[in-house]
């Protein structure tokens, strides 16, 4: 699975403020785009942070940079996320260059179940021995059902893999043997909401991109936060609508769509994270992507941040119903009168149909919008969304 980076917000530097209170080390200065980078944070209490960040390979309007995998020196020292498939092997490298003897790390801890995050997991294991912790819905949705899968070629896929729209082409050459790689794989299935990891150690299980996403708070002093927030580029929102291709495999655990994917989802987790911004001001975040790219460090002010990511699925919702309120479109035609036409080349046109379908869900919630037929909508003349979007409140 790829995200996409459909809607580009820029980046939110308060003058004057300054994350520098953390002593940041680059240990090999790499390309560009953060490749072949090692850096390490030292926290105020002493606790050391290896930034290790692996190679992708999607290019053009495609690029999320390389992905930022973290060594997090603790008591009981863990790493966070093992980069794409044949990457393992890499970090592997990687951390032996700064010091690091994985025999000396508990686990590798899974951030969420995209290709990019534990492409490298299998090859990882195999030359580590790292136990894995994952949220529980990894360990439910890396596994083969091929009398549950959708028929036809996803058969042999994972679940968590069922709703990927990339074409043929695309999967025979880039996901064959990352799909077969989990079926050995044992995962400690970590819980919902706020789960302790140790002394001051916590994940939040905060769905959306992915109903799996998990963010890491170390103390007040950092947190690692996958791809649900990221610097440059919104995060991509899973569809409401993912929740019925795999509803027999998580449906005892999980009763409704939302309380895992969507837009609306998304949004709750956002504002989890606000709530820890709040209660943690100056905590350093620590992003899956784009850390440092195009020659510059970018730093995430988390409160500032989850609000323009609000601000922008607002707006985005507006333009939709602008949009509709000519008239009943299906989502691929809404896309194309929404995004620039450069970013609906090739494989761009999937993912902004399923960006338009994401917001029209919120929509149907809000009432502003009804479904027509598959994928058809239509504007109801209200606009209770972003009342809507305001209101939310995370979980737990
Ligand atoms: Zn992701
Ligand atoms: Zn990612």
């Amino acid at each position: 699975m790829v995200h996409n980076i459909l809607g580009n917000t820029s980046g939110t530097l308060r003058d004057g403020a300054d994350l520098n209170h953390y002593k940041l080390e680059v240990i090999h200065q790499g390309d560009e785009s953060g490749n072949d980078m090692t850096v390490k944070y030292r926290l105020p209490s002493g606790l050391e942070i290896f930034g290790l960040p692996t190679m992708n390979f999607y290019g053009g309007h495609w690029d999320l940079g390389p992905t930022w995998n973290y060594a997090v020196m603790a008591d009981k020292p863990f790493l966070v996320d093992s980069g794409r498939f044949g990457q393992g092997q890499k970090l592997v490298g990687m951390m032996d260059s700064v010091g690091i003897d994985p025999e000396d790390l508990e686990f590798v801890l899974i951030s969420h179940s995209h290709e990019d995050h534990d492409g490298g997991l299998a090859e990882l294991v195999k030359s580590t021995r790292l136990k894995v912790k994952a949220h529980a819905i990894y360990d439910l949705l890396i596994r083969k059902y091929p009398r549950k899968a959708p028929a036809g070629y996803k058969e042999d896929f994972p679940a968590k893999c069922w709703h990927c729209f990339m074409p043929e082409s695309f999967y025979t050459r880039n996901c064959r043997d990352y799909h077969k790689v989990f079926q050995e794989l044992e995962v400690d299935r970590l819980g919902d909401g706020k789960y302790s990891l140790g002394a001051n150690i916590h994940t939040y299980h905060l769905p959306g991109h992915s109903p799996d996403c998990l963010a890491v708070l170390l103390g007040d002093e950092a947190i690692i936060v996958g791809d649900i927030v990221l610097p440059d580029i919104t995060p991509w929102p899973t569809r409401e609508a993912m929740y019925d291709e795999v509803a027999d495999i998580i449906r005892a655990d999980y009763t409704r769509p939302q309380a895992i994917f969507g837009l609306q989802r998304y949004i709750k987790s956002l504002k989890k994270l606000a709530e820890i911004a709040r209660l943690h001001p100056d905590v350093l975040v620590l992003p899956a992507h784009r850390l440092y790219y195009n020659g510059r460090w970018n730093p995430i002010y988390l409160e500032d941040k989850v609000n323009e990511l609000r601000q922008h699925h607002i707006q985005r919702c507006a333009a939709i119903l602008d949009i509709l309120s000519d008239g009943p479109m299906i989502a691929d035609d809404i896309a194309r009168h929404h995004f620039d036409p450069g970013l609906l080349e090739g494989l761009g046109s999937l993912m902004a149909a399923n960006e338009v379908i994401s917001h029209c869900e919120l929509l149907i919630h809000s009432g502003d919008v009804v479904a027509l037929e598959e994928n058809k909508y239509a504007a109801t003349g209200s606009t209770n969304f972003e009342a809507d979007i305001h209101a939310l409140r995370s979980d737990f």
